[in-house]
């Protein structure tokens, strides 16, 4: 009964459901625990400064947004300045990172004109925001609760996306090696304490599931893969493909296919218990972009990067951008843009945790033979 009385809504209805049901994969619970229309964690917090749980890298500094808008900026000139261009921001949050790419774009007022602007966004206290920060924005906006149906809204004109920490919040699965072979980690029910508890499925998967140079790990490792990310990411390049357009996908990950836990819970700006109050921490995990860079690959397109944040924000000139607004920047201010540029870019800070991947197909398709800023180095 102790338990009971602290548990959130959401936990006391997933324990219920686990009861009736059988264990739920990690999956399940993440969506649940992040998006549940009711108690998910982007329905009913705002996690975002210095009073939420976590600090973004559009948060950090103008810089980020505005060197991302230069960046698409870039490759709608050398798309030969499409008329009509769709820019999709999967997961907005606060709105900094549109708000800065906007602004940087009034030197280029023709590529203003040719934007429609289409928001994926599940939190509807967020779009509240989001719609208050754009609302003197010169272009049209729409806002759609999934990347699907703003991928059906988007067609018949190229479309550049922006994912800044989104699919880091997309549900993962878990698989540990047993005696027998792979087995599904579950969200569970601990019957005495009335708690939830992870376990293994009893049965082992198919082999086949999982990536191929992990399958003979060593007992106990753990294998992460998110089947939404992977659904997500087909969908976007089959889009970009049929379309043409660009996309850039920032977050952070690991770049070959690896065991390991990464799936992790923030709360207050601290690390938190996963199961402890579903709904009340940020969950999320590394995000795979050896995988996604497969998938691009597969609907052939080509892969650029992943590159180190740093070295793509370095590549697209920010030591430059901190010279200039240190011009007209009290002392303070000037040395909070050294902050900023360590923080974003240093390998002990963002720059090397956080990976940049970006895929461009134009008319006829030869991105190949474009030459595409930030991606200087090749893949790591
Ligand atoms: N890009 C922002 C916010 C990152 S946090 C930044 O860099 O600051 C993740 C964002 O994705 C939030 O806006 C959250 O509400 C949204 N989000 C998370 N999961 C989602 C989902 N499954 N569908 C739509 N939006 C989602």
């Amino acid at each position: 009964m102790m338990s009971e009385i602290k548990m959130t809504p959401l936990k006391q209805h997933l324990i219920k459901l686990i009861k009736l049901h059988g264990p739920i994969p990690i999956s399940s619970y993440m969506t649940e625990a992040l998006t549940n229309p009711k108690h998910g964690y982007y329905v009913t917090q705002n996690p975002f400064g210095v009073k939420g749980d976590f600090i973004t890298a559009p948060d950090v500094s103008q810089m980020f947004g505005e060197l991302i808008g230069l960046w698409f900026a870039d490759v709608w000139l050398k798309m030969n300045k499409p008329q009509k261009i769709f820019l999709l921001e999967l997961g907005p949050g606060n709105g900094s990172l549109m708000k800065d790419f906007m602004r940087v774009l009034k030197v280029l007022p023709e590529f203003v004109e040719a934007i429609e602007i289409h928001f994926v966004e599940a939190s509807p206290q967020l779009i509240e925001i989001q719609k208050d920060k754009f609302k003197n924005f010169p272009c049209k906006k729409y806002w759609h609760e999934t990347v699907k149906s703003a991928l059906n809204a988007t067609v018949g004109a190229p479309t550049y996306i922006i994912a800044n920490e989104f699919f880091d919040a997309l549900p993962i699965r878990q698989f540990q090696k047993g005696i027998l072979g792979w087995h599904e980690r579950m969200v569970g029910v601990d019957k005495e304490n009335e708690d939830l508890k992870t376990m293994l499925a009893p049965f082992a998967v198919a082999e086949v599931t999982l990536p191929e140079g992990l399958r003979d790990a060593e007992l106990h490792s753990v294998i992460e893969v998110s089947p939404m990310a992977e659904y997500l990411m087909v969908e976007i390049c089959n889009h970009i493909k049929t379309n043409q357009g660009a996309a850039l996908i920032i977050d952070y990950g690991y770049t070959k296919h690896r065991t390991g836990e990464t799936l992790q819970g923030v709360e207050d700006h601290k690390y938190a218990n996963i199961y402890q109050n579903p709904g009340q921490a940020d969950l999320s995990a590394h995000v795979n972009f050896c995988k996604l860079c497969e998938i691009i690959e597969k609907i052939d397109l080509k892969p650029l990067g992943p590159i180190f944040q740093g070295k793509f924000l370095e590549y697209m000139g920010i030591e430059e951008r901190v010279k200039s607004l240190t011009k007209s920047a009290t002392p303070e201010q000037a040395s909070d843009l050294l902050k900023s540029l360590s923080r974003l870019v240093a390998p002990d800070e963002m720059g090397t945790l956080f990976k940049v991947i970006a895929m461009v197909s134009t008319a006829d398709n030869d991105a190949d033979e474009i030459e595409i800023a930030g991606f200087n180095d090749g893949p790591l």
